[in-house]
């Protein structure tokens, strides 16, 4: 008899998820985590007081009840409400795009006054077949909106004109006509008071935890340890690469403590024209209506990914599609082995989705 029934490799949302089930189950379980650190990317960390969210920005928000009510048992969740703005050359505009926007835009009043001048602009673009983003873009929103909020920002986000980037990319551009700066649909939302970290804390709470262990690089030792593996690392490197490495976008993060209590007014702002290096500023404090004396700030550059960065974004083309399906057929084919999260199945989800998946599997799993 093994030491664990499972061995989970991550110490990330999914691997927390499926561990506090497991342990809820009574099955014996022993989680691993190459970082020094758990929550995986959802990690906060205190900085002069403030969580401050290592990976990139996380706002939680569902339209699930259910997984409402399951985050909720390890955290309260506090009102926060995403509503960013967009800095172009010192316009702030709101978003997403709506009545609050075009007003600034335009002088705009009313939702009739906003749809006349958008559907003014699409008529005079004149662009019937769109043959890039731009043509795609301004087929959508007109001129304006695209020129100061669209172009530059989009650009530096893929790291190539919007004239050379296909079409098919924005296949529509979210507009409401109302004055609501909420940027999320969803009808649950908030940041959970304390940080992720605090969170996913409670979640693997009398679960065994070791950090600094690359699974990959002791995978003999460690299968020996337990029955099952649940893997929620990269699904490529499960399997030495073989078939190729699939492909990411990543994002670079310059973080600074500065000696001012508010620096921007916002948790984010995104910064739309071409000239500005960075895509957004985060102000980390404005998650949780901080009121520390000093703020720390993080600028956020998107970057090309290249193997051994921090994979971030998953690219969603026919290429890397193709290649994820031939080791999803490997993954599936492995014994032992549940593979999981957003780098196990090369997938971009929310953290409210991985949450649904992870329960789902750990349901059949215990079943
Ligand atoms: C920039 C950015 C912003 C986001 N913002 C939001 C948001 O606002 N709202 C939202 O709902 N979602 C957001 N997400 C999505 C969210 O980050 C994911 O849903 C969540 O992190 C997925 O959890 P996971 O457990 O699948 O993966 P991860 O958190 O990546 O956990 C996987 C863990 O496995 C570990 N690991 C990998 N390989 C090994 C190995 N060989 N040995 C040991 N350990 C290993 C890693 O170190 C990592 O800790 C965002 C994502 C990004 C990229």
């Amino acid at each position: 008899m093994k030491q664990y029934d499972y061995l989970i490799v991550g110490a990330g949302l999914y691997g927390a998820v499926f561990a506090h089930e497991a342990k809820k189950a009574g099955k014996r379980c022993l989680v691993i985590d190459k970082r020094d650190h758990i929550a995986g990317n959802i990690y906060t960390e205190p900085v002069e007081g403030i969580n401050v969210h290592r990976y990139g920005a996380h706002i939680f928000h569902t339209n699930n009840k259910a997984v409402w009510q399951y985050v909720s048992q390890f955290a309260e969740f506090n009102r926060y409400t995403n509503s960013p703005v967009a800095n172009y050359h010192g316009e702030i505009y709101n978003m997403p795009f709506n009545m609050n926007t075009f007003n600034k835009m335009w002088g705009v009043v009313t939702p009739a006054e906003a749809k006349a001048k958008i559907e003014q602009q699409k008529a005079e673009a004149g662009i019937t077949e769109p043959k890039n983003l731009e043509e795609q873009a301004i087929s959508l929103v007109g001129t304006d909106i695209y020129e100061k909020l669209v172009k530059g920002y989009t650009g530096k986000q893929w790291g190539r004109p919007c004239t050379e980037l296909p079409a098919f990319i924005i296949k529509r551009l979210p507009v409401r006509f109302t004055y609501d700066n909420n940027y999320f649909n969803a009808l649950y939302q908030g940041i959970p008071n304390g940080g992720y970290t605090a969170m996913v804390e409670k979640m693997l709470d009398g679960v065994e935890v070791r950090l600094n262990v690359d699974y990959l690089a002791e995978k003999e030792q460690l299968d020996k340890l337990a029955d099952k593996v649940v893997y929620t690392g990269p699904v490529d490197a499960y399997f030495g690469y073989k078939l190729g490495a699939l492909q990411y976008r990543s994002v670079r993060f310059e973080t600074e403590v500065l000696d001012t209590d508010n620096y921007q007014g916002n948790a984010v702002v995104n910064y739309t024209d071409a000239e500005t290096p960075y895509t957004r500023i985060i102000e980390h404090k404005h998650f949780e209506f901080g009121t520390q004396p000093k703020t720390v700030i993080s600028r956020e550059y998107s970057a090309e990914w290249k193997k051994g960065d921090e994979p971030y974004y998953p690219v969603n083309d026919e290429k890397n599609g193709a290649l994820y399906a031939e080791y999803k057929k490997l993954a599936d084919a492995e014994p032992g082995v549940i593979f999981g999260g957003r780098l196990g199945e090369y997938k971009y989800y929310d953290m409210d989705k991985v949450i649904e998946v992870a329960l789902s599997v750990a349901e059949k799993e215990l079943a």
